[in-house]
C-alpha cells in the first residue's frame, strides 16, 4: 500500500529539470540534423510548401493529429501551409505553441557546410531554430504525458516575415475548429543575447508597423521656369523635415515611435519640375492611441505643406496606409510573462533567464492573443557564442546575410525553455 502511494506520488511530480536535459541530449543529434536539412533548403514566405509538409510528418510520428493547409489569404489562389497538430491529454487548459516557418529573399554568406541551396533564399532569421525547437519540444511532451494535464496544440505558421500567416490561419477558423486556446507562446532567436539564454519581457515587446506611402502632387513644368509650377521636390523635402518633429516634439518621450521614410522617387531629368514624388515610410509605435495619432500626424503634416505651398485642393497629397502590410504592436501578458520567466528562472537558472529590452521590429505573433483575449507571451533566445559577443565585435542582426546561430547550445535553451513553459502551464 505504500508502495502504491509512492509510486502515485512519484507519477504526479513535476518533470524535473534534470529529466528534461536528458532527454534533450538524447535527442541532440537528431535535432541538429533537423536544423541543418531545413537551413539548406529555405522557403519564401507564402511558399513554405516542403517545410510544412516536413513539420507535419514529424508531428504526426510523434503522435500529434496533424492538419495541414491551414489558412486563408486574401488571394484565393495562393495556397497557405499553415500546420495545426495536437495532442489532448485528459483535463486541462490549451497551450498554443508556434513557430514560424518562412525565409527571407537573401543571399546567404555565412560560409557554413550546412548553408542554402535555394539561391538567393535564406533562414536570415533563424525561422529554421523555431521549427526545430518545436519538434524538440513536441517530442518531449510526447514523451512525458504523465507529467502534464490539457491540450497542446502546435501552430507552424507561414509568411510571418510579411506578417500575412498568423491572421490567415485565424481567418480559416482556427479556433473553432481546433478549440481556443487559454495561453499562446513563442520564442524568436536574438542575435544580441548569448546562445541558449532566455530574454523575457513583460508588456509592450515588439513594435506595431505600418506601411505608409505618400504622393506629393505639385504641377510640374520647366526647371527654368519654376514661377509657373508648383515644385513637389520642394514639397516632399519640406515634408520629411517637418515629419521629424512628430516623435520628436508631438509624442510622449515615454512613447517610442519611429517615422522612417526608407524610399524616395521623383523626378526624371535635370530640367524637369515633375507632377508627383512618392515617399514610402515605415512607422513603428506600441499603443494604439500613438499609432492612430503618428498616422493622423503623417496625414497632416503633408497637407499643411501642400496648403502652404498654395498646391491646388483637387492636388492635394495622397496618403494611404496599406492594410495587409501592417500589423499591431507584440504585447507579453504580464502576469503569463512572469509566471513562465519564474518557471524557466527555477529550471534554467538565473543567468540563464534575463529580462530584457523591448524592440522596435514587429511580429505577427500577437494576432493569436485576438486583441488581449488570450494571453500571450513571445520569449526570445540567444543564439550568439558568448566569446564573440564578449569581444565587441559587430555581430550580424537579424536578416543578415551573415546570421549564423550556434546550433547546439540555441537549441538546447529553446527546447528546455519551450518545455518548461508548456509544462507550468499544464501542471
Ligand atoms: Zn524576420
Ligand atoms: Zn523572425
Amino acid at each position: 500500500m505504500k508502495r502504491r502511494f509512492l509510486a502515485l506520488l512519484l507519477a504526479a511530480a513535476p518533470l524535473s529539470a534534470q529529466s528534461i536535459d536528458q532527454m534533450i541530449d538524447a535527442e541532440m543529434s537528431s535535432l541538429l540534423a533537423t536544423y541543418q536539412q531545413l537551413h539548406a533548403a529555405p522557403e519564401l514566405s507564402m511558399q513554405e510548401a516542403k517545410t510544412s509538409a516536413f513539420l507535419a510528418s514529424q508531428l504526426r510520428a510523434l503522435g500529434y493529429t496533424v492538419n495541414e493547409k491551414i489558412g486563408k489569404y486574401d488571394d484565393p489562389s495562393a495556397t497557405c501551409y499553415g500546420v495545426v497538430a495536437v495532442m489532448k491529454n485528459g483535463n486541462g487548459p490549451t497551450v498554443l505553441v508556434r513557430s514560424d516557418m518562412d525565409a527571407l529573399p537573401v543571399t546567404e554568406q555565412t560560409g557554413l557546410e550546412y548553408a542554402s541551396k535555394n539561391a538567393g533564399v535564406m533562414h536570415a532569421c533563424g525561422h529554421d531554430i523555431h521549427i526545430t525547437t518545436l519538434l524538440g519540444t513536441a517530442k518531449v511532451l510526447a514523451q512525458t504525458k504523465s507529467k502534464w494535464h490539457g491540450t497542446v496544440m502546435l501552430v507552424g505558421q507561414p509568411a510571418e516575415e510579411v506578417v500575412k500567416g498568423a491572421e490567415a490561419m485565424l481567418e480559416d477558423d482556427l479556433y473553432s475548429r481546433f478549440g481556443t486556446p487559454n495561453y499562446a507562446i513563442a520564442v524568436h532567436d536574438h542575435a544580441g543575447l548569448p546562445a541558449g539564454v532566455i530574454g523575457y519581457f513583460p508588456g509592450y515587446f515588439m513594435a506595431g508597423a505600418d506601411s505608409v506611402n505618400v504622393t506629393i502632387r505639385g504641377l510640374g513644368g520647366h526647371g527654368a521656369s519654376p514661377q509657373s509650377t508648383k515644385d513637389p521636390v520642394v514639397m516632399a523635402a519640406q515634408f520629411i523635415n517637418a515629419l521629424q518633429t512628430i516623435v520628436s516634439r508631438e509624442d510622449s518621450p515615454l512613447d517610442p515611435a519611429v517615422v522612417t521614410v526608407g524610399s524616395i522617387h521623383g523626378g526624371t531629368k535635370r530640367n524637369v519640375i515633375p507632377d508627383e514624388v512618392q515617399l514610402f515610410m515605415t512607422v513603428r509605435t506600441y499603443k494604439p492611441e500613438v499609432r492612430q495619432r503618428v498616422l493622423a500626424s503623417i496625414e497632416r503634416i503633408a497637407n499643411g505643406v501642400a496648403m502652404a505651398a498654395g498646391v491646388p485642393t483637387e492636388r492635394m497629397p495622397v496618403v494611404e496606409v496599406l492594410k495587409g502590410e501592417s500589423v499591431e504592436a507584440t504585447y507579453n501578458d504580464p502576469a503569463l510573462t512572469e509566471r513562465v520567466a519564474k518557471a524557466l528562472t527555477a529550471g534554467m537558472g538565473e543567468t540563464s533567464v534575463i529580462k530584457i529590452d523591448p524592440l522596435m521590429v514587429s511580429e505577427d505573433f500577437g494576432r493569436f492573443g485576438l486583441g488581449g483575449k488570450i494571453p500571450t507571451t513571445m520569449l526570445n533566445v540567444g543564439a550568439v557564442d558568448p566569446a564573440r559577443l564578449a569581444s565587441g565585435q559587430r555581430l550580424p542582426s537579424l536578416h543578415s546575410s551573415q546570421f549564423a546561430p550556434v546550433p547546439e547550445p540555441t537549441l538546447r535553451g529553446a527546447v528546455k525553455a519551450m518545455t518548461l513553459a508548456v509544462m507550468e502551464l499544464l501542471r
